[in-house]
């Protein structure tokens, strides 16, 4: 599989640290709020990503953070560390504590995903419980002079790493004093990143160090946490776009300069979803939630093939018109896989079994959608093949052209590929056989005439052909035993 890396800014071929095993860290959600649907876009991106490495054979550990300390969140896009805790912000004006909120948008998170049909990471790690991790790091940091302290707060020195900028091509020449940089007194570099702030009394969530009584900077839970759950080089780290600089930025600073290896091979970073063209944001009105999609009734699994038919690396405009689309689209499929379950279940012949041998839709279906997924997950591509064959086997099913055996084998293939789409499809009733329905009006009429014993009978033909009957306000249901 080859993968587009960030640190390269190449495709390249993936090849794991340790042979068949592949380590990915995913920064995780700032759970004071919901979660938003470009959030959601790039947990869908990891998604696809693990699924496919599993499909390869590979066995995968994914670990997602919980940023349950929230002075920082992934939306800031200054060099952050201005010390504002969202989460206790929310906390005081809900009247709650911030562990309270922290539970709470943790658990809708969770949700979130799961409709979403996104694999459970292995493990969540909280940032509040990894506090003594943290310290230590930045201890190493100050002694190895990568960390300077004053007054209580400790910064990260950021010319004291001369590989500052690889990831984002921020070096220190290219980078300008801008407005959205927060600046600090005691900072001797304006790009100088916080590693811990000594808190004001009044802050919510504060711990004892050396330095001071305070909090973490954001930039070194991720450290932290990867190296604590996943050793001090992984394989791959993903996140959104927004995350390069300066989040990923300061993880490599921190975490080479403290281990003196290379932190993570493989950066993969998903783009930005955009809504109709602009960018999402609060104020302009376009700003949704897993929640406004369902509102909008809408399913979550359209919202996963909208993610799925755009490449990762693209921008991906998000409207509702696309909605519409993509529920169009999940339909088809839908139904196609309906129809593939009725030609199995009728054990539907085809008319012309010779002329049937010549279809091989099995290798129409997953050589196309490897080849696609080799190449740096092009879910958009393996869709497009997946929509070309649904067309012709939609054609091939209706004239009985293929028949019970070959829909077999392209349902199958289907299911395989779909095991890392991750669609999920409603389990409806299968369609009740003709002769099935006969029989179970026939029994319908005889009880109706108080004849229980033909009844009876009628009700074990049915049985033979594997239908439970069950009597329902003078009428009946049939089920699939
Ligand atoms: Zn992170």
């Amino acid at each position: 599989m080859r993968l587009y890396n960030t640190l390269t800014k190449s495709k390249q071929e993936f090849k794991p640290l340790n042979k068949g095993k592949v380590s990915i860290y995913t920064c995780g959600p700032t759970v004071y709020d919901y979660i938003h649907i470009g959030n959601l876009r790039s947990f869908v991106t990891a998604d696809i990503l693990r699924r496919y490495l599993e499909y390869s054979g590979y066995e995968v550990r994914h670990i997602k953070n919980i940023t349950d300390v929230g002075h920082l969140t992934q939306d800031d896009i200054a060099q952050a560390d201005t010390g504002e805790d969202k989460i206790a912000k929310k906390a005081l004006a809900e009247k709650k504590t911030p562990e309270e909120i922290a539970k709470f948008y943790t658990e809708a998170f969770h949700r979130d995903e799961d409709e979403m049909n996104i694999l459970r990471a292995h493990y969540f790690p909280k940032a509040t419980v990894h506090i003594p991790q943290m310290i230590k790091i930045i201890k190493t940091l100050v002694k190895y002079g990568n960390a300077y302290e004053k007054n209580g707060n400790v910064f990260f020195d950021v010319t004291s790493f001369k590989d500052y900028g690889k990831l984002s091509g921020n070096t220190l020449d290219n980078l300008k004093v801008g407005a959205l940089l927060e600046e600090h007194t005691d900072k001797k570099h304006p790009w100088d990143f916080a590693l811990w702030l000594k808190a004001d009394p009044k802050h919510l969530l504060q711990w004892d160090s050396s330095w001071s009584r305070g909090y973490p900077g954001w930039h070194i839970e991720c450290s932290a946490m990867s190296m604590e759950y996943l050793g001090n080089t992984m394989d791959i780290h993903t996140g959104g776009e927004d995350n390069i600089f300066p989040h990923h930025e300061a993880e490599i600073a921190q975490s080479e300069c403290a281990t003196g290896k290379k932190f993570v091979n493989f950066w993969v970073h998903t783009r930005h979803l955009l809504v109709e063209g602009e960018k999402m944001s609060k104020s302009k009105g376009n700003f949704y939630t897993p929640q406004d999609i369902t509102r909008k009734g809408f399913d979550p699994m359209h919202l996963r093939l909208l993610y799925l038919s755009s490449h990762y690396r693209k921008n991906l405009d998000f409207s509702w018109k696309a909605m519409e689309q993509a529920k169009a689209n999940y339909k088809r499929i839908a139904e196609w896989v309906g129809k593939l379950k009725n030609t199995i279940n009728q054990k539907t012949e085809p008319v012309n079994p010779d002329a049937e041998k010549d279809y091989s839709f099995k290798e129409q279906l997953i050589a196309p959608f490897e080849s696609a997924m080799d190449d740096d997950l092009n879910t958009s591509l393996a869709l497009a093949q997946l929509f070309q064959v649904i067309t012709i086997t939609n054609i091939l099913l209706s004239d009985k052209a293929v028949g019970y055996k070959k829909a077999k084998e392209i349902l199958e293939a289907f299911e395989k590929m779909n095991k890392v789409f991750g669609l999920k499809f409603p389990e409806k009733e299968t369609e009740i056989p003709k002769v099935v329905k006969k029989l179970a009006n026939e029994r319908l009429a005889a009880r109706k005439n108080k004849n229980f014993k033909k009844a009876d009978e009628l009700r074990k033909e049915i049985e033979k052909r594997e239908y439970q009957i069950e009597d329902a306000d003078g009428s009946y249901k049939i089920k699939k035993l």
